[in-house]
């Protein structure tokens, strides 16, 4: 039979590649193919640009109260079909369906509404100011005006709510957007195509173009229509788009890899929730989010009794077929993925460390036989300096590292090129904001994990972040201030 056959959208209509190639899409969780994806070309690029660029004087017109309305109606289609879109997001990707109901979706459903409300209370600032003379001075005001079009770029491991982060803020804003999902997730963005043009998007504000980074992505980020682009994804990829875009001064907003610290002091509240999240932080989503703990810092005090707790509580994570209610942990993404993280385990284990729990590939009966499993891996003894604590491995791999105090610990947290999220667990509230205010982390989390408020800032810095995403830093980056100063009494 033949696979189902995904569509690129562009300018109001579902449409094939132009070159008719396409790519096979498999679900990781038993290894097969069960859709093709649009391997499309540069052409199908041009031709969603050229589809943006015409609908964006229109759409920039637009009130931002139909704007707004229209995101609103996208995102009640998407509730409509909540089950069906996180089935296909776990059959994509393979993560538990569980998770994907409870927070991909829902995610998604969130970004479209909350930019829908923040740009209807959107304002801009106005400065007044004095020239000197009695009765004179000037009062300036700052437009911000939408861009014109702009690319987003996503990857795979939450591919709907990632998406959705970036399109929502830059259609609100007033742009036309040429968006390219991970060709390794595909699915959930073309059935949220459909549904666009069935909310009433008008043609060429919305268009989607499956494929390859280096054709579709690269195509995207190098046309000189294209104003801005919101990626987010690795840091090497994200390097080459920084230097792709270098020549034309084009906007860039980079969401890159993370090796991120969880620390926890001796005097932190360990209940049973509490470590429960500490678990979460590194496993949730097979450990394929941006933001999971993959360094466990533990105060020395406590070490020896907190790994005895957190490995029995690691031990019984169920990994199994994501549709299971029962799995807490589902397929790695893709058999290229699940060897990298192979790999990682391997190269831990040639470099001394010595693993707890976990280290190896699963095999479940049954129809995930052939699936990429791997059982959630905790490894110690290993130094800050080690490629385990270095290199984002960006799976179900936690390394335990004990520190003396806290001025250990801020230096193995920070001894890191990257720098995106830390968690900090400790009672002492002096302690917690003296770290925060020294964590070189975009986001710090304390006494809680993936916490998000939609309005805060989100990204990360050195190698983990260019700019920042969520609330008003996206309206910002989606739009091009212009300050307006008018003088009035005697001129200046
Ligand atoms: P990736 O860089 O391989 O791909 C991301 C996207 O970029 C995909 O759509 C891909 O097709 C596209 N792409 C690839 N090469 C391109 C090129 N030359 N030009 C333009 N586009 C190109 O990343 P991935 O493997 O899909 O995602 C995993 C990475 O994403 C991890 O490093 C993870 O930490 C990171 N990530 C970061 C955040 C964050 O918010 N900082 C969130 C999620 C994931």
């Amino acid at each position: 039979m033949p696979h189902t056959r995904l569509a690129n959208l562009i300018d109001g209509r579902l449409q094939a590649p132009l070159h008719d190639h396409w790519l096979d899409v498999h679900e990781p969780a038993t290894g097969g193919i069960f859709a093709q994806c649009p391997d499309s070309e540069a052409a199908d690029v041009e031709a969603a640009v050229a589809a943006a660029d015409r609908a964006a004087p229109g759409w920039a017109a637009t009130p931002i109260d139909q704007r707004a309305h229209l995101l609103h109606r996208l995102a009640d289609l998407i509730e409509a079909r909540l089950d069906e879109f996180a089935a296909l997001e776990s059959r994509d990707s393979g993560k538990p369906l569980a998770l994907a109901r409870r927070l991909d979706i829902p995610r998604a459903v969130s970004n479209l509404r909350y930019f829908a409300a923040a740009i209807i209370g959107w304002g801009s600032q106005s400065h007044a100011m004095q020239t000197g003379a009695p009765g004179a001075g000037a009062i300036n005001y700052t437009l911000r005006q939408p861009l014109g079009v702009v690319g987003c770029i996503s990857p795979w491991n939450l591919p709907l709510y990632l998406f959705s982060w970036k399109i929502a803020p830059a259609l609100a804003a007033g742009n036309t957007v040429v968006a390219k999902p991970s060709e390794i997730t595909p699915c959930t963005a073309a059935l949220l195509g459909e549904l666009a043009i069935e909310a009433g998007f008008p043609p060429g504000v919305l268009n989607i173009v499956q494929g390859r980074g280096p054709t579709v992505g690269q195509a995207i980020v190098e046309h000189a229509r294209v104003k801005a682009i919101s990626f987010t994804g690795s840091t090497a990829t994200g390097a080459s788009i920084a230097a792709a875009t270098a020549a034309q001064f084009k906007k860039v907003s980079l969401e890159m890899g993370g090796k991120n610290p969880a620390i926890v002091f001796a005097d932190a509240d360990l209940s049973d929730a509490n470590l429960d999240t500490i678990v979460r932080s590194g496993f949730a989503n097979q450990g394929e989010i941006c933001l999971c703990g993959s360094r466990l810092l533990v105060q020395r005090s406590i070490y020896d009794a907190f790994r005895e707790r957190y490995l029995a509580r690691v031990q019984v994570l169920r990994v199994g077929d994501p549709d299971d209610v029962g799995s807490d942990l589902g397929a790695m993404v893709s058999r290229a993925h699940y060897d990298k993280v192979l790999g990682c385990i391997a190269q831990a284990r040639a470099e001394g460390g010595r693993v707890l729990c976990g280290g190896n590939a699963i095999t479940l009966p049954g129809r995930c036989a052939d699936g990429w499993f791997i059982a959630p891996t905790v490894i110690e003894d290993l130094p800050s300096s080690a490629q385990t604590n270095q290199q984002e491995i960006f799976g179900p791999v936690v390394a335990l590292i004990p520190f003396e105090d806290e001025a250990e610990a801020l230096a193995i947290a920070n001894d890191s090129r990257y720098g995106l999220a830390a968690s900090l667990w400790t009672r002492d509230l002096a302690r917690a904001h003296r770290l925060a205010g020294q964590l070189e982390f975009g986001i710090v989390w304390i006494n809680c994990w993936l916490l998000r408020d939609l309005r805060t800032p989100f990204g990360g810095m050195k190698q983990s972040g260019v700019g920042r995403e969520g609330g008003a830093e996206a309206l910002h980056f989606f739009t091009e201030p212009k300050n307006i100063c008018i003088a009035y009494g005697a001129a200046p």
